[in-house]
């Protein structure tokens, strides 16, 4: 279960988050959590919680070490300071920044190289959906960015399905909706990497998941967990998706 702050929470606001949300998820013992606050909140999430069942995540990376390359944060820099997972190719990176395939398969190797699991989104924009080419689009998805993948590098490598017209909008996909799409995408590892990885897998559902929509949801086969963006800026919110 993995939030994104997004741009979100100064580090003062995340010291307040942790202190409310430690203890309401310290008997959480099914799944891992996972927290992707802005960068210059990691230091601080990673020290609030150190020893705890929390992972703290980037919501992005670089794919070099270092270098001439202004603004940008590498996957070194990230494990050096304490984090284990890297949010890539998040829908909003892909609209506004122009990330890609190619991107996808050079960050996903960064992170790997410096030990983060990363967590890859897809998703079909509205009009995708409505001119019936979700498949399409998931399928070109992951044939660009998934399927380049060694096996070893695939078995590391977290799936986010995020259909783009039910983030932030308050619209979920239907439980049936995200089944469809998340079978679609194991049939695709499955395909390229055999049943025993396609079984292992997991596969996040994300699009304005909340304390009342979760359990649905996550009682369909192939959903694995939840990537949340808005309810996870709330400890009390957040540990009820978590606790659902
Ligand atoms: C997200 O940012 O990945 C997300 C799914 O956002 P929300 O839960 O707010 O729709």
């Amino acid at each position: 279960m993995a939030g994104n702050w997004k741009m979100y929470k100064t580090p003062a606001e995340t010291h307040s988050f942790f202190e409310a949300f430690k203890p309401l998820v310290a008997a959480a013992v099914n799944c891992d959590i996972v927290l992707c606050p802005p960068f210059p909140n990691l230091h601080a999430a990673v020290k609030e919680t150190e020893g705890s069942n929390i992972g703290i995540g980037a919501q992005n990376l670089y794919w070099g070490k270092e270098g001439a390359v202004t603004g940008e944060v590498s996957g070194h820099m990230l494990q050096a300071i304490g984090c284990q997972y890297v949010i890539i190719a998040h829908s909003e990176r892909r609209q506004y920044f122009g990330e890609n395939e190619p991107d996808v398969v050079r960050k996903v190797e960064a992170a790997l190289q410096y030990g983060l699991t990363p967590i890859v989104c897809v998703g079909e924009r509205l009009e995708e959906r409505e001119s019936g080419q979700t498949e399409a689009v998931l399928g070109a998805m992951f044939d660009g960015g998934l399927a380049p993948l060694t096996p070893e590098q695939f078995a590391k490598t977290v799936i986010a399905y995020e259909p783009v017209w039910a983030i932030g909008t308050g619209k979920t996909a239907t439980p049936q909706i995200a089944a469809d799409a998340h079978r679609f995408l194991r049939g695709k590892v499955a395909e390229k990497f055999g049943a025993e990885a396609a079984a292992a897998a997991r596969i996040l559902y994300g699009g304005s998941v909340k304390p009342d929509n979760v359990a649905h949801l996550m009682a369909q086969e192939d959903i694995d967990g939840a990537l949340v963006g808005g309810a996870s800026l709330d400890p009390k919110v957040f540990a009820a998706v978590v606790n659902y």
